[in-house]
């Protein structure tokens, strides 16, 4: 059956997708209840006349299933939505949580629902009548009942309660929620929707020593089926699980799971296709380095993905989080590039100077920007506007840029996914290492599992405790090492393969003992580290006050960066660059915090040298806490700076080639460019450059 819409996807599917730029619409209790089409249209110019032209869609109404009795109305929003966008040449995306429901069953249950979500979008609970017996009450759909369909926690043997959500969650493997949900999209195709962003498929766990299951029967069956195990049936049975006494059958879980949560996303793509349909896949995960998976989120090997985003988290404080964020940021940009797709960083700003080192760290990492206040009514157009300008007249910089390195970070999925120290050990190590990167301006970059078969650009792979990998895996770096890579191996490295199976020491793989310095194996090296001396803090996002709700409440807790810290820092950037024969960028007068990211641009015609002013950004205020409204401090970084680039391998620059400086909302400068045959000399002015700036050295083919 074919849907008929308004539907302007099929015509306009092949456009370029770094051509989209974003912004979310929230349609809250106003929209829904008295907006008109014309204050939609009047919405919708406004972005169009930013350079919005993807919009993707917010609600008060996010957990979908607790507005059930409503949907007529939520969908006659969102036509309006697409009607008003499509007048206006934005392409809409619908984004919900397909599978979170409010449990109320308490007061204090209803009064952190009317605080976390209503509260927080100025919307009541008390607007929607009867609400609470609503959500409470049997929600029949189809002749199905919704409790029916929630994941059963299996310690427990009852629905499913997540604290942090306040919600109960439904089971991607009930055949009954699939049906009705797939239903519901349908509805949604119907009204001209662009593109779907199905959120919250999942399982929950806060962390990797808390993993839970749904013991639900479709749950039980289909594990047996999978696995040939049973699921735990006994809180005797669940200890076990959690403390992995028979790994076998905890890796069984691992992967049942996975198998679960993709399911239900093949099942989304298999029925839009049914129906002729092909709508935009934008998707976005908040974590992949930082923390194990807990929630089994597979998001790296979603059945369909037209943008990776990152979820840059509004309880966090942008001017002290953006540490994770950063290197975070090179996984989405290497997922991105495997899967031949833009990545975007979203972003919860509310002052103009957070926009612009939001838009900077995204521009920076090669990534797209999204942002929206969430928390306040702000309209961020007006800030925006001259940053999707700049955006605009660098296309040819910007977009489907590569990022030079010639060091990487072996990042293996199977370590954050498998090993048991993963978050209090190897996280530390690795992020730490690629901080140190930052900080010290040493192009590095990140690369996948499925990337390991082209290798041959790098000089220095970095295997940070990469504990589990498979014989294929460890085949391809040994390979890399014998045709004259150089590894440095922090920890313990392929010491099990993915189904623990396999114990190897170094030696077993090497065929000699762990060396202190370098050690050669065929035309490479190795060098061997130890972990304890190498690791440093975990600097992770910074928790504001709850919620934002209110943006004075001070966190006491924050810690700047001392100087153990930074020397630890210092002594691993300059470690790897030692390892390099030759450094690919080096920076003379360089102020602290000023960081600087290297690209060739996508014809490969000029070098892209992004420069980001996080200077003074870590230090704790002398007042003693940190809070959402601290601003950036942007200081004066004093006059010149002098950055030599080594030429890459297969780029050319004539003789009369030029650098320039472009900074949003100032004209451009001339730089002083010397070509010494393998490497290109500037100096950089930083007088002109507050937040942030873009060299391009070469001749740009437009
Ligand atoms: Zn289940």
């Amino acid at each position: 059956m074919a849907v008929k819409s308004r539907n302007i996807v099929q015509s306009q599917r092949k456009t370029d997708k770094w051509k989209h730029t974003f912004a979310y619409f929230w349609y809250d209790e106003p929209h829904i209840f008295e907006w008109g089409q014309s204050d939609f249209d009047r919405a919708m110019k406004k972005y169009s006349d930013t350079g919005i032209n993807h919009i993707i869609g917010f609600s008060i109404t996010h957990f979908r299933w607790s507005f059930y009795p409503w949907w007529d109305i939520i969908n006659r929003t969102i036509g309006k939505i697409v009607l008003a966008c499509h007048k206006n040449n934005i392409f809409y995306t619908e984004h919900h949580s397909a599978s979170l429901h409010f449990c109320l069953d308490t007061p204090e249950r209803l009064a952190f629902a009317e605080k976390r979500v209503f509260g927080k979008r100025k919307g009541s609970y008390h607007n929607w009548p009867d609400f609470q017996e609503k959500c409470l009450g049997n929600i029949i759909i189809d002749g199905k009942n919704l409790k029916d369909m929630f994941q059963i926690d299996i310690a427990s043997r009852k629905p499913h309660y997540i604290d942090e959500w306040g919600a109960n969650i439904l089971c991607p493997n009930n055949p009954d929620f699939i049906h009705v949900y797939l239903k519901y999209l349908e509805s949604l195709y119907k009204l001209g929707i662009d593109g779907i962003m199905t959120d919250d498929i999942l399982f929950y766990g806060s962390s990797s020593d808390e993993i839970r299951l749904c013991s639900c029967c479709y749950c039980q069956e289909k594990y047996k089926r999978l696995t040939g195990y049973q699921l735990p049936s006994s809180d005797a049975e669940f200890e076990e699980f959690q403390k992995r006494t028979n790994l076998l059958a905890y890796i069984a879980i691992i992967r049942f799971r996975e198998e679960s949560v993709r399911g239900f996303h093949v099942k989304v793509k298999e029925h839009y296709e049914s129906l002729g349909l092909n709508p935009f896949r934008p998707n976005y995960s908040a974590t992949e380095i930082y923390w194990s998976n807990p929630w089994q989120y597979c998001f790296d090997r979603l059945p369909a993905l037209d943008w990776v985003m990152i979820e840059n988290t509004y309880e966090h404080i942008i001017r002290y989080s953006w540490p994770e964020w950063l290197l975070e940021h090179n996984h989405r940009f290497a997922l991105a590039r495997y899967r031949r797709i833009p990545a975007a960083a979203m972003f919860y700003p509310h002052a103009k100077d957070q926009v612009e080192f939001c838009w900077a760290l995204a521009m920076t990492s090669g990534i797209q920007y999204l942002g929206t206040a969430n928390c306040k009514p702000l309209d961020l157009n007006p800030w925006e506007k001259p940053l999707r300008k700049f955006e605009q007249e660098h296309q040819a910089s910007m977009q489907h840029a590569d990022k030079l390195a010639r060091v990487a970070f072996y990042f293996s999925r199977s370590t954050r996914d498998l090993y048991s120290e993963y978050e209090g050990r190897t996280r530390e190590n690795i992020t730490s290492w690629m901080f140190a990167c930052e900080l010290g301006n040493v192009p590095y970059d990140l690369i996948l599992p499925e990337e390991l078969g082209e290798l041959s650009r790098f000089n220095i792979i970095i295997l940070n405790e990469a504990f589990v990998m498979s014989d294929a895996e460890l085949d391809k770096i040994k390979r890399f090492v014998e045709s004259g890579g150089k590894i440095i191996w922090a920890g313990e490295n392929a010491a099990k393969d993915e189904n623990f199976q396999i114990t190897r020491t170094f030696f077993d793989i090497w065929g000699f003992e762990r060396p202190s310095s370098w050690n050669s194996y065929g035309k490479g090296q190795i060098y061997a580290i130890n972990l304890e001396d190498w690791t440093g803090p975990l600097r992770r996002r910074v928790l504001g006050p709850l919620h934002m709700i209110k943006d004075d409440e001070p966190n006491y807790d924050y810690k700047s960066p001392g100087a153990v810290e930074l020397a630890l820092y210092r002594k691993i950037s300059g470690f790897i660059s030692d390892a390099l024969t030759e450094a690919d960028m080096t920076l003379q007068n360089a102020p602290d915090g000023l960081l600087c990211h290297l690209f060739a641009a996508e014809k490969r015609d000029h070098l892209v040298f992004h420069v980001l002013n996080a200077a003074g950004t870590l230090d704790k205020p002398e007042i003693g806490y940190v809070m959402h409204r601290d601003p950036l401090p942007f200081p004066m970084l004093g006059e010149t700076m002098t950055v030599k680039i080594r030429k890459p391998d297969g780029m050319r620059f004539d003789s009369d080639c030029e650098a320039r400086l472009f900074v949003p909302t100032e004209p451009d400068r001339k730089l002083e460019l010397s070509d010494s045959g393998k490497h290109l000399q500037f100096e950089l002015p930083l007088k002109f450059i507050r937040f942030y700036g873009l060299v391009t050295i070469g001749e740009i083919l437009n």
